[in-house]
């Protein structure tokens, strides 16, 4: 019998890393991704799945509670790994009402859906961020399970109540819910408003690289399908109404993290003058209520359910700069598509 999962968000970035590794891992699994498309969603980023025949893809709302029942209708969901969101924090400071509606608002009318609709051994698999927990001092331990919710950007604070009604849920309800807290990802098909792609797609275009501030910001950082690997891990094994934290052990400045792609990009794509991608680095005016420091404290998904991160920061750098190089089309393409302005980061001229 086939397995029905509900990959919502499954366009973006995580989620479509995602949806390749479930389908590649259970020849019995049938994925539905449902998607709103918004800037941030691309089909292009599940165009080699286009004649595959267990992937479904939908593109509607999460807020959109007819059509959750229609899907639950159709297809008995064994289980939802939540990933759709309002996800970059620099929109949620500018405009953050579309992050309620999504992250909050989306995530309770999917919540409710799964509640009446359930069947059993159901699942709900709540995808959250450790932006939730705060930011931390320099010599802090990193963010356990049990950190208290500190949240101090919209885009944070919208994840949070989320994540409170996937646990009232759980609570009330004897709703499946398993909870993940991931740090800062890297790796293919993230929309190039975020770093990492940000400052590659600058350094190539000769522009400038812009760093927040004093560059000094710590995020750990972790390559895409090593935290795909964990949620999957999560949504087999976890125990429901659990919490698992999920990093890289690889805590960063962003300078230092900027400087690392740049020796990548040197070394796989020089520049013209032989100098360093480096030179190009611009510091920009701090992010408002800009978070100094997140580091995660993942003991418990590695000694309950035996994850651990297989890439190192070398590794998966060289895997997401060849993947960039190699796909310039799918850069175009999405950029062309999005209806969005960079030029506040120096990404793109104002106009
Ligand atoms: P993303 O912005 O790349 O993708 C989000 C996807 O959700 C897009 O495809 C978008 O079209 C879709 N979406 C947005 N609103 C929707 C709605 N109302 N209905 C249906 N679909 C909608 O984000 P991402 O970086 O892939 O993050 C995915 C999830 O992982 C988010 O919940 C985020 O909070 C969480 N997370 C991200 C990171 C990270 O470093 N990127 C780290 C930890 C946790």
């Amino acid at each position: 019998m086939s397995r029905a999962l509900l990959v919502t968000g499954g366009a973006g970035f995580i989620g479509s890393s995602f949806v390749r590794l479930a389908l590649a891992s259970d020849p019995s699994a049938v994925v539905v991704t449902l998607d709103k498309l918004t800037y941030a969603g691309n089909r292009e980023s599940l165009a080699d799945l286009a004649g595959e025949t267990r992937h479904v893809f939908v593109q509607g709302d999460i807020g959109d509670g007819a059509l959750l029942e229609q899907l639950f209708r159709d297809h008995a969901f064994a289980a939802v790994v939540h990933f759709a969101a309002e996800s970059h924090v620099d929109r949620s400071i500018d405009s953050p009402e579309e992050f309620l509606a999504t992250n909050v608002l989306g995530t309770f009318r999917l919540l409710e859906c799964a509640r009446r609709q359930r069947r059993a051994g159901f699942r709900f698999l709540q995808v959250s961020t450790d932006e939730v927990y705060g930011s931390l001092g320099p010599a802090a331990p990193g963010f356990a399970e049990t950190h208290a919710y500190q949240p101090n950007s919209p885009y944070s604070a919208s994840k949070a109540g989320a994540d409170h009604l996937a646990r009232a849920y759980f609570h009330t309800y004897d709703l499946a819910v398993l909870t993940t807290n991931c740090s800062n990802n890297y790796g293919p098909r993230q929309f190039p408003e975020k770093l990492i792609p940000l400052v590659l797609l600058n350094a190539l275009a000769g522009r400038p690289l812009p760093i927040y501030g004093d560059g000094q910001n710590v995020r750990d950082w972790l390559y895409v399908e090593d935290h795909c690997h964990a949620i999957l891990r999560v949504l087999e094994a976890g125990r429901p109404g659990e919490v698992y934290n999920i990093g890289g052990s690889c805590e960063l400045t962003n300078l230092t993290l900027v400087g690392e792609l740049c020796t990548t990009l040197d070394r796989l794509t020089p520049r013209a003058d032989g100098a360093s991608y480096c030179e190009q680095i611009k510091f920009v005016a701090d992010r408002p209520g800009h978070d100094r420091r997140y580091s995660i404290d993942h003991a418990k998904i590695t000694s309950e359910l035996g994850w651990q991160p297989r890439e190192t920061l070398a590794s998966g750098m060289e895997k997401t700069v060849r993947w960039y190089l190699e796909n310039q089309a799918w850069c175009e393409a999405v950029t062309r598509n999005a209806k969005y302005r960079l030029e506040r980061l120096g990404a793109l001229p104002a106009g």
